[in-house]
Order: structure tokens, then C-alpha cells, then sequence
């Protein structure tokens, strides 16, 4: 059993380790930047230390002062959430250093799947299926318009070290390739710090599907079904469900096969996602692994009934989870709507500042995981997330029904959200069909 949990991160997925913690009666300590002070994550935890100012690089981002504050309290493992270091395979490493157990994969698992060509190329060496595109790394333009010619256009150029949707270009003819080319590069070396390349076939109107993973002690792998997360705006997720409306039980064994096998490759401990692209013709493809909990993982636990992160916690503590992949059953259907500060009217701009309202939904089938309260001032400094809200059905159309009410329910006044999208979204006779690509949304917002 761990004496202490230090959970290096913010927002509703410090509440959400923290709610784990309080089931399995592990203490818990918070960190806060000064922006932060009055949070609802530095109250809900057992001891709170303050690790610098709001500007990230210097407070959540910065290693030193998260395993200086573990030490000063006594922690002896460390929760990375999602985002921040989740994925920092040297800041795992700093924590071993020090002692502490960093609750994720091994640093070298997240190394391997932290670049984004390397794991496309292992991924298929297990014969996964991957786009057709480059074996790794592309050195230069010219390398990519060779590349692009054999794979067709459109293509995609992506930043290996890339994640958050962006350091992605389309490109769709050869004239446009070399002015792209440099263009990712220059982004991508600002964003990530390494201008590396991939490329790989673009395609039209996929839709984004992952399988959520747990590598557990024994080495076994569990799959706990798909996520659909084809609703997104510039690359990113806006609302996610599970069970894909475009999934059969035939494609479901395909998809979760291919999961367990790419995992298992790589020795994969701990919650992991490994995300595809399903294209029309019912084909998947490996797009990345997220080597962490994500965002949208309440949608999995409402329809397996898995408590998601108190497994990892004790997948971490190497205690069996006393589950096989014959048991875990898909029942119902969960959805969730990303509450967002941010504008839809003004391209999804974010609008920090006070929630001087603020009422929550709630009834048959709801769950929202959020931080905030009336009073709150959302600073500006981080991801304008402010709250996650589910609704569970017992099929998919009880569930759109729930969250129709859900968002009629909800108060959040001072900021704007993207409540008012949702709405319109949940109304939309595409979306309601089930039939919604990774393309719906931009042309929705037309
Ligand atoms: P990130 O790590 O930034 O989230 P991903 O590689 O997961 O980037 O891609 C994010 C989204 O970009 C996908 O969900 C999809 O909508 C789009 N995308 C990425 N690669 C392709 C591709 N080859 N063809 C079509 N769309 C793609």
C-alpha cells in the first residue's frame, strides 16, 4: 500500500485522483500554484503545498519542485493526471530517482510511444495496422514529396514529438508540399522542441476511435472497449461516447485484439489508450498511444462499471485486479460533453475569468467531474476544461435524451462555455444518426 500520494496536477483530474485515494484510503497531497490557492483540489486533499507561480513552466511543469514537495510531505508515489508530465518519461525518472513511484508506464514505454514515428514503426512491426506513410523520420521536403507520391495524396505531416491536436498539416498537392514541410517544421520546434517529421495518408472522413488499456502486474493486458471521439474542433475532442455507434461486436474483438497485441509489444504497465482511425470502408488504423489516464475515461467506467484510476493506482502497487478480459462487458451507453471556457461564436476562443452562477445537473444517469464553483475565477494560465459531463442510458438514445437534459439543466454564467454548442450539437440529425466523422464539427460550425 502507498503511505502518500503527491498528485502533480490541477483541476478536475486532482479531484478525481484524490476521490480515488479517499475509496482506497490512501492520504493525499495537492500541489497549487499561486493561482490556484483557493481550488477545490488543495481543499479536498489531506495537505497541500505550493510549488510556484501560475505560469506552468515554473509550477506544474517544473520537476524539481514537484519531487521537492513529494519529499517535504512524505509522499512516496506521485499521480501525473493527464497533461502537465503525464507523459515526461524524465520526470518518471526523476521520481525514481528519488524513490518515488511514478503511477504510469516505465520511462522506456514512454519514451517509445512518446515519439510518434517510432511508434508507428513498432506498431506495425507487431503488424498492427498503420497508414500507409514514412518509416519513421522524414529528413527534408524533398525526402517527403518522394514519400508523398507513393502514398497518394492527401498526406498528412505530423510532428513526432506532437500531441494536443496540433503540429498536424494536410497537404494536397505536390506544389503545396515543400511550403508545408517547413512550416510543420518551424511549429513543430517551437511547440515541442524537435522539429522531427513524419507523414503518413490523410483520410477524409474517419472517425477517431481508441481503446482504453490497463497493464496490469502479471503482465496481462485488459481492454475496456472503444471511445468514439470523432466530434472534435481543430483536432481536438469535444465529445466522446462509448460504445462507437459504428463499432459491431465483430470489428470490437478486431480493434481490442490489435490493442492487447500492439500493449502487450512493448511490455505496457498501467492505463494506457491506444487511438485509431476507423475510415469508411471499416478499416482501423494506429494513429498513437497515450501512455496515461485521459480527459474522457469517465465515458468507459459508466458503461463497465470499472473504477478506471483506483485500478491503476493498484496496478501500481502491483495488486491484482481480479479481472479478465472475458469479464469486462459493455452494458448501456455513456456519453460526454466537454464543458469548455471558451466561445464557440468566436472559434472556440478562451474566456477566463469569474463563474458568478453556477448550478450543475444532475438525476437519473448524470455524472459531472468538475473543479469549479460559483465565485471561481478560471485563471488564464491553463486548459480552459471546467467540467466534464456525462450522461448513461441504457441505450444510446436514453443517453442523448439524458444529456439534452442535463445541458437544459446546467448554470454557468459570467464565462462563456461551450454549453450552447452541445445543444446544438446533441439536436443535429447527423450526430443523432450516430453518423458523425472527425470532419462534422468544422463543417457544422460553417
Ligand atoms: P494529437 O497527438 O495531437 O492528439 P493525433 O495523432 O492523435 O494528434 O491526431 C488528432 C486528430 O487529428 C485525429 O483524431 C484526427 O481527427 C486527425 N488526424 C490525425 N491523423 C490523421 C490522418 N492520417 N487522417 C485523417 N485525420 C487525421
Amino acid at each position: 500500500m502507498f503511505k502518500k500520494i503527491l498528485i502533480a496536477n490541477r483541476g478536475e483530474i486532482a479531484l478525481r485522483v484524490i476521490r480515488a485515494c479517499k475509496e482506497l484510503g490512501i492520504p493525499t497531497v495537492a500541489v497549487y500554484s499561486t493561482a490556484d490557492r483557493d481550488s477545490l483540489h488543495v481543499y479536498f486533499a489531506d495537505e497541500s503545498v505550493c510549488i510556484g507561480p501560475p505560469i506552468a513552466s515554473q509550477s506544474y511543469l517544473r520537476p524539481q519542485s514537484l519531487i521537492a514537495a513529494a519529499e517535504i510531505s512524505g509522499a512516496d508515489a506521485v499521480h501525473p493526471g493527464y497533461g502537465f508530465l503525464a507523459e515526461s518519461a524524465d520526470f518518471a525518472e526523476m521520481c525514481a530517482m528519488h524513490g518515488l513511484t511514478f503511477i504510469g508506464p516505465k520511462p522506456e514505454t514512454m519514451n517509445l510511444m512518446g515519439d510518434k514515428a517510432i511508434a508507428r514503426k513498432t506498431m506495425q512491426g507487431v503488424g498492427v495496422p498503420v497508414l500507409p506513410g514514412s518509416e519513421g523520420i522524414v529528413a527534408d521536403a524533398e525526402e517527403g514529396r518522394h514519400l508523398a507520391e507513393g502514398i497518394g495524396y492527401p498526406v498528412i505531416i505530423k510532428a513526432s514529438a506532437g500531441g494536443g491536436g496540433r503540429g498536424m498539416r494536410i497537404v494536397r498537392s505536390a506544389e503545396a508540399l515543400e511550403s508545408n514541410f517547413e512550416m510543420a517544421r518551424a511549429e513543430a520546434e517551437s511547440a515541442f522542441g524537435s522539429g522531427d517529421l513524419y507523414i503518413e495518408k490523410y483520410l477524409e472522413n474517419p472517425r477517431h476511435i481508441e481503446v482504453q488499456l490497463l497493464g496490469l502486474p502479471d503482465k496481462n493486458i485488459l481492454a475496456f472497449g472503444e471511445r468514439d471521439c470523432s466530434v472534435q474542433r481543430r483536432h481536438q475532442k469535444l465529445i466522446e461516447e462509448s460504445p462507437s455507434p459504428a463499432v459491431t461486436p465483430e470489428l470490437r474483438s478486431q480493434l481490442m485484439e490489435a490493442a492487447i497485441a500492439g500493449a502487450q509489444s512493448v511490455g505496457y504497465e498501467s492505463a494506457g489508450t491506444i487511438e485509431f482511425l476507423l475510415n469508411e470502408d471499416g478499416k482501423f488504423y494506429f494513429m498513437e498511444m497515450n501512455t496515461r489516464i485521459q480527459v474522457e475515461h469517465p465515458v468507459t467506467e459508466l458503461v463497465t462499471g470499472a473504477d478506471l484510476v483506483k485500478y491503476q493506482i493498484l496496478a501500481a502497487m502491483g495488486q491484482p485486479i481480479g479481472l479478465h478480459n472475458d469479464e469486462v462487458k459493455l452494458e448501456g451507453h455513456a456519453i460526454e460533453c466537454r464543458i469548455n471556457a471558451e466561445d464557440p461564436e468566436k472559434n472556440f476562443l478562451p474566456t477566463p475569468g469569474r463563474i458568478t452562477e453556477l448550478h450543475f445537473p444532475g438525476g437519473p444517469g448524470i455524472r459531472v467531474d468538475s473543479h469549479v464553483f460559483a465565485g471561481y475565477t478560471i485563471p488564464p494560465n491553463y486548459d480552459s476544461l471546467i467540467a466534464k459531463l456525462l450522461a448513461f442510458g441504457h441505450d444510446r438514445n436514453e443517453a442523448l435524451a439524458r444529456m439534452r437534459r442535463a445541458l437544459e439543466e446546467m448554470v454557468i454564467e459570467g464565462v462563456a462555455t461551450t454549453t450552447s454548442v452541445h445543444k446544438k450539437i446533441l439536436n443535429h440529425p447527423e450526430f443523432i444518426a450516430g453518423k458523425a466523422t472527425t470532419g462534422f464539427l468544422a463543417q457544422f460550425m460553417k
